[in-house]
């Protein structure tokens, strides 16, 4: 068998070996049922008892009050765009978006077909002060991106807004990867396939008083897309993503049990994060993106000093066991590692040293 790669992939992304191992080990029988997972029914015995002990174990996870709901929904990050204005806002309510990449972008476009969009500020490597925000009187939310996948910008804590203002965030790629307090929230949500399971499946937390009497857009809003429905059906108004909530399952269990949970987790991800900035940082041959306080621990664009360098880097990755390190498109860099939850600290010790022995090489 061919060792496991370390895969820099922006996600899909690495999953830790203890839950493929698992998945691998119960394929053919889910806790003596003798079916896979896959087989079983979203209404039947084993379903029930995963979603209630996914429920709790991501309660539990994330210190999620009592006062808000969690859904798995079915689809991305991108299906919220629309869901998000078509449960929670009228067509003349405003969301004022704070745009500091590609995806607050994204969702600002899409968004703004079922309500009123302003943009509050722009930016792509770094992240203004809320001061400087043109925010409009009587807005319903803010919104912001709280990681910007392509463009490696993260705020560095939740944004310190007037009281009145409701904040929406989008944290599919770095959800999980530290403690956040969900009560300063009105929702939040992420995409899974980052930093806790597959693709397809999209994690929204909301604060309950937000979704009472069904979605806003009633009239346009998708039936299997009402946050209210959704809550009450236990995620499964239709057939949901049954493999994706196990496999989600277990990665939370390994963040629980094998890491220590979110404290360990952001410990670990500073570490690796610290170790491949420093090197970027002290090389003359190789340079960041984004300014240095807004930096992703998730997320690290780069570029090589020379550009006609980066067919030549990534084919010398290649047989070292390092992939998918090309940056996105000709957006941002020539490359990017993304270094998740499941990235070992090796497999950033591993990229540093490539980079260090490549520098050397081509002196
Ligand atoms: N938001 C962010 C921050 C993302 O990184 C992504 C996916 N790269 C999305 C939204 C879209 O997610 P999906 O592809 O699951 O729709």
């Amino acid at each position: 068998e061919k060792e496991r790669v370390y895969n820099f992939s922006a996600g899909p992304a690495m999953l830790p070996r203890e839950v493929l191992e698992t998945a691998a080990k119960e394929m053919l029988s889910f806790r003596g049922s003798g079916m896979s997972f896959m087989e079983c029914s979203h209404r039947g015995a084993e379903f029930k008892a995963l979603y209630a002990e996914l429920q709790e174990r991501t309660r539990r996870v994330l210190k999620i009050p009592d006062n808000y709901s969690v859904l798995f929904c079915a689809g991305g990050a991108t299906h919220q765009f629309a869901y998000i204005p078509l449960n929670l806002c009228g067509p003349e309510d405003v969301i004022d978006v704070v745009q500091t990449g590609n995806w607050s972008k994204k969702f600002a476009e899409e968004a703004g077909r079922y309500c009123k969009i302003n943009i509050a500020s722009k930016s792509s490597d770094f992240i203004p002060a809320v001061e400087t925000w043109k925010l409009t009187e009587g807005a319903k939310f803010i919104y912001f991106c709280d990681n910007e996948t392509i463009h490696g910008v993260e705020f560095p804590e939740v944004p310190k807004v007037p009281e009145d203002r409701i904040l929406i965030a989008d944290m599919s790629s770095n959800l999980f990867s530290r403690p956040v307090d969900i009560s300063k929230f009105g929702l939040l949500y992420a995409c899974a396939q980052k930093n806790f399971g597959p693709a397809g499946c999209t994690l929204v937390i909301v604060r309950n008083d937000l979704i009472v009497g069904g979605p806003k857009q009633a009239d346009k809003c998708p039936i299997v897309g009402g946050y209210e429905l959704l809550k009450k059906k236990d995620s499964a108004y239709n057939t949901p993503p049954t493999y994706n909530m196990y496999i989600i399952n277990l990665v939370l269990k390994w963040i629980e049990e094998t890491i220590g949970g979110l404290d360990k987790m952001a410990e670990i991800n500073a570490k690796k994060a610290d170790l491949l900035y420093k090197y970027i940082d002290e090389s003359e041959h190789w340079s960041g993106i984004a300014k240095p306080e807004f930096r992703s621990r998730m997320n690290i664009p780069f570029r090589c000093t020379h550009d006609d360098m980066q067919a030549k880097f990534l084919e010398y990755c290649k047989p070292r066991g390092l992939i998918t390190l090309k940056g996105y498109r000709t957006m941002v860099g020539s490359f990017r590692a993304s270094i998740y939850n499941a990235m070992p600290l090796r497999g950033v010790e591993k990229l540093v040293e490539a980079m260090k022995d490549f520098e050397r090489d081509m002196k």
